[in-house]
């Protein structure tokens, strides 16, 4: 039998179990059982299965993907653009904490003179988390006015603007 003859393998008794498709990609998972009435329960492993595998194909899919090279390229040289007032040394590129996946860009721990600063998109906000710098203020009491999501020396900032405001705020406050 060769298992590359789909006709093959359905004269030998395979079956699709299951099956998750769009109008790119697609995987069918064949089996062969003596039994024709499985139950929801003993099908989940190839429900596992496909939507791992399916999982893989999108990734590739996305991580070939120009237009989405290209968006992530721009949302990290606007990123880094917010630290053109303060200078940076070094920038590391590390997982998007929030979706490691490629369809989200990689976040950036960039160091300046007062340490390793993360930043990153979270959807539409970006990250911006100095816990690794020398500024030991908490954001409560650094961004006191700002109506937007707050932990311990990690501040969300809505769009570019208010990220390097953020930012040169940072390093004018651990300077002084
Ligand atoms: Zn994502």
């Amino acid at each position: 039998m060769n298992p590359n003859n789909i006709d093959e393998l359905k004269a030998d008794g395979y079956r699709p179990a299951c099956s998750m498709t769009n109008s790119q990609f697609g995987v069918v998972i064949l089996i062969k059982s003596e039994h024709d009435d499985l139950t929801q329960e003993e099908k989940r492993p190839f429900m596992r299965a496909a939507d791992s595998v399916y999982n893989g194909l999108e990734n590739i899919a996305l991580s070939r993907d120009p237009e989405v090279q290209e968006r992530h390229q721009k949302q990290r040289e606007d990123l880094l653009a917010c630290f053109s007032d303060c200078g940076t040394i070094f920038v590391q590129d590390v997982p998007n904490e929030y979706c490691p996946k490629p369809c989200c860009p990689s976040w950036h721990i960039v160091t300046t003179s007062i340490g390793h600063i993360k930043v990153g998109w979270r959807k539409r906000v970006i990250v911006i988390d100095w816990h690794e710098t020398t500024n030991e203020e908490k954001a409560d009491t650094l961004f006191a006015d700002e109506d937007v999501t707050k932990d311990a020396r990690m501040i969300h900032a809505w769009g570019c603007d208010k990220a390097r405001e953020y930012i040169n705020k940072l390093h004018e406050a651990a300077q002084t």
